[in-house]
């Protein structure tokens, strides 16, 4: 027998699966609501025209060569990374308490962030938000973290953040913990604390010693501001946390493939930056040595190009603008159609996902007679929606729930 033969089948993972059915689909009004990228008007993938211009500067460089990185890295792309997270004026980046190390996009910044917390300082415990993207159990799991707990965030009865619950779950962390936190847009509610809320979370963190590590995969992305979507993690630095962030720059520009992510980290002083640092390097060099370069240099020449970067600041600009009016659409058509429930969330909601509040049973109902293709929980991504589907899948959800 096959030394592989006892190996077992692994469950498929859901938001692949969906988008599978979706492409085997031949019904011609068929939606995508699953996956978690962008889509225009049109429902097409979106190159960034300052990304395709970028791109094309970059492939006739001569002076680009295909030579390996270093293990951290592209320094340019690293350091407009961190600043564009902690903002130009950060006393951390004044004060040199805080860096960047490239990773495979906002994955490879958990992955990362996860092995020095579990093998340098000894991390058992995790938690994250119930719900929250499916990979940070699987991340942290993997990794070898034992202790994996989730607190509470979403009223599914309120359709909205359970503040008092979090709190509650968060006071019963042991110290040290490791607290997962969506810098914004949370995926996938679309629900994010205001700023207030934020400071009740930061009060508590602090009184009990708890580890932020924020998630930021969608900066710039949720208001098409990215200076106010990095509040809440601005806010914890400027209250003096030391703390992590993983960056993902796959949807606010559209590099999803290319794998460009950062991991910052905050320290109280640069005094224990070149220990952190060479542990980092180390811990990428075993995982897989050192990091692509294109997507850096796309990022990198962007960000650090002012005319570069205003037109990228104006295609997030059209890209959350586009999503805000999807959700006005969808929640204006749900009225109109007297589809019982309030469906304000919808619009309350912000970035890429919107929790319809739609059950599984109903969620079956859209996929199997409306072929329209959203997660079992509910989730939809708001872009898969457009001028050219948005009746349509309003009429579905109408008959789905009534
Ligand atoms: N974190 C959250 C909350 C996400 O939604 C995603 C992508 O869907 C990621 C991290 C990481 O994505 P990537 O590894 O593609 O950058």
């Amino acid at each position: 027998a096959s030394i592989f033969a006892n190996v077992p089948k692994g469950p498929a993972i859901e938001v692949f699966a969906l988008t599978r059915a979706f492409q085997d689909d031949a019904s011609t009004k068929k939606v995508n609501l699953s996956v978690g990228a962008y889509r225009t008007d049109a429902g097409q993938p979106w190159v960034l025209p300052v990304v395709r211009k970028t791109e094309v500067g970059i492939a006739t460089d001569e002076l680009i060569n295909h030579e390996y990185l270093p293990v951290t890295g592209l320094e340019s792309f690293t350091r407009a990374a961190t600043e564009l997270v902690l903002g130009s004026e950060s006393k951390a980046l004044k004060e040199k308490r805080a860096f960047g190390v490239q990773t495979i996009s906002g994955t490879g910044a958990l992955r990362v962030a996860a092995e020095f917390l579990h093998h340098q300082l000894k991390r058992q415990t995790v938690y994250y938000s119930n719900p929250t993207w499916e990979n940070h159990h699987k991340i942290f799991a993997d990794t070898g973290f034992t202790k994996l707990h989730s607190y509470r965030y979403w009223d599914q009865n309120k359709r909205q953040l359970d503040l008092e619950g979090m709190l509650a779950d968060l006071d019963q962390a042991p110290a040290e913990s490791v607290i997962i936190l969506h810098a914004c847009a949370h995926n996938p509610t679309g629900m994010d604390p205001t700023h207030e809320q934020w400071k009740q979370i930061a009060d508590l963190m602090e009184r009990k010693k708890l580890f932020p590590l924020f998630d930021s995969a969608y900066q710039g992305f949720a208001s098409g501001d990215p200076d106010l979507d990095a509040w809440a993690i601005r806010y914890f630095v400027d209250r003096g946390f030391e703390l992590f962030v993983c960056q993902s720059f796959a949807k606010n520009f559209g590099l999803y493939c290319e794998r460009a992510g950062n991991l910052t980290i905050v320290q109280q002083s640069g005094a224990t930056r070149d220990m952190i640092h060479s542990q980092l390097t180390l811990i990428i060099r075993g995982l897989y040595s050192n990091p692509p370069a294109y997507g850096a240099r796309i990022v990198s020449k962007v960000l650090n190009t002012p005319d570069l970067r205003q037109e990228w600041m104006e295609s997030i600009k059209s890209m959350s603008s586009r999503i805000r009016q999807m959700r006005k659409l969808l929640r204006d058509k749900l009225v109109a159609l007297g589809t019982p429930g309030n469906w304000d969330h919808i619009v309350n909601q912000i970035g890429m996902f919107s929790y319809t509040g739609l059950n599984e049973k109903q969620v079956g109902v859209l996929i199997k007679d409306y072929h329209i293709y959203l997660l079992k929980t509910g989730r939809i991504n708001m872009c898969g929606l457009n001028t050219g589907n948005i009746d349509y899948v309003a009429t579905a959800i109408n008959a789905a729930v009534t």
